[in-house]
């Protein structure tokens, strides 16, 4: 199967828009911040302090303030976290995320450990995008980046999740030199030969984690070690709705055609400019922008008592404060929160 994310898709206006003009059609929800891996580059071994099971959204609390983010005008929501498949009840939110008047697409980010075992309840509930981390298919790295990681596990977690008919499998690699780099052309023919997208993301300074400072690769690197194997040419960037990755499609070969993504925060400059997402943290917080620690607690104002008119008050007041760019390439103004809490 092959995709086709370099169709134009041209987007009506939403009712969520930024003071630099731009959509907001997209949330994203960390729904917890624990997780069963620990990932070098965005966990220490030991893990982040934990939030209080009552410092979270419930799940009716969930499903409301996203009943009032669609009424705002979003129309696709991505669980994240963390690890979203930890959370109980997931499957249900699911359901009901699913059946919220607006929703258009109920997407998830995962680590696939325990997707197998989740993949029949998730795609009845109407999940239908995955996006998978998996760094590499060699079963002692993979070990070693998420800290104790079963990579079979995971291959059998995304193949359940076809065998039940999801098609939109897309594969999220974080490139770093020493660790995975070398495996980057390995890690896309995996992918092509499954039918899922490889796509490299940069690794951020969020967190503050030795491993996001070491043996950073760009997507250009990364694209020129595939490229030695696979000959790759950069797709135009058109304003399809999955946000800021970028395209390239191999030219020659056995795998013309196929396509490989890249997510470059930190080396492309034009990064930001068509950000259309919007988050929700595991705190319950609003928070316009990844890298910006900005955030209006709608956990707070609903134990408070706030109507919908007036989450959906704050949500426009909070979208006012959005950065029109963010300041990732400055260390002094890295974000203080991490990964798992915002959710990545
Ligand atoms: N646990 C799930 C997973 O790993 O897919 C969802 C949460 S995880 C934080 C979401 C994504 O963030 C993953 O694709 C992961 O690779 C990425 N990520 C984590 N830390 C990162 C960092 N410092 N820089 C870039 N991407 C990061
Ligand atoms: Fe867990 Fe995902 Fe972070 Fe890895 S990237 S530690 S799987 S939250």
């Amino acid at each position: 199967m092959r995709h086709r994310d370099d169709q134009l898709t041209v987007l009506p206006p939403s009712g969520l828009q930024d003071r630099w003009s731009r959509q907001v059609r997209y949330l994203r929800v960390s729904l917890t911040d624990r997780c069963n891996y620990r990932c070098t580059y965005c966990m220490p071994a030991e893990g982040w302090p934990l939030i209080e099971r009552t410092g979270l959204l419930s799940l009716e609390e969930l499903a409301r303030v996203i009943r009032v983010f669609a009424g705002l005008g979003v129309e696709r929501v991505r669980l994240t976290g963390g690890e979203p498949l930890v959370r109980r009840g997931v499957v249900d939110l699911v359901r009901e995320i699913a059946q919220t008047p607006g929703i258009q697409q109920v997407a998830m980010t995962t680590n696939a450990h325990l997707l197998a075992r989740h993949a029949q309840g998730l795609w009845d509930a109407g999940l239908r995008g995955l996006n998978v981390s998996l760094d590499t298919f060699d079963p002692e790295r993979f070990a070693t980046i998420t800290r104790g990681g079963d990579v079979a596990k995971v291959i059998e977690g995304i193949q359940a999740a076809q065998a039940v008919g999801f098609t939109d499998i897309k594969i999220n690699a974080v490139a770093l030199d020493r660790l995975n780099g070398d495996d980057a052309p390995a890690l896309v023919e995996g992918c092509w030969a499954n039918g899922w997208l490889p796509r490299f993301i940069e690794v951020m300074p969020i967190g503050s984690l030795v491993e996001q400072r070491r043996d950073r690769l760009t997507s250009e690197q990364v694209f020129d070690r595939i490229s030695r194997v696979h000959p790759l040419r950069w797709l135009e960037r058109t304003n399809t709705p999955n946000g800021p990755a970028r395209y390239a499609v191999v030219t020659e070969g056995p795998e013309a055609g196929q396509r490989v993504g890249f997510i470059s925060p930190m080396s492309d400059h034009g990064f930001c400019s068509t950000c259309n997402r919007v988050r929700l943290t595991a705190r319950g917080g609003f928070r316009p922008c990844l890298a910006d620690d900005h955030e209006v607690s709608l956990l707070q104002a609903i134990r408070d008592g706030a109507t919908d008119e007036s989450l959906a008050g704050l949500i426009r007041q909070g979208l006012a404060g959005k950065l029109e760019a963010h300041h990732l390439r400055t260390p002094t103004r890295a974000p203080v929160s991490t990964m798992t809490g915002i959710g990545g």
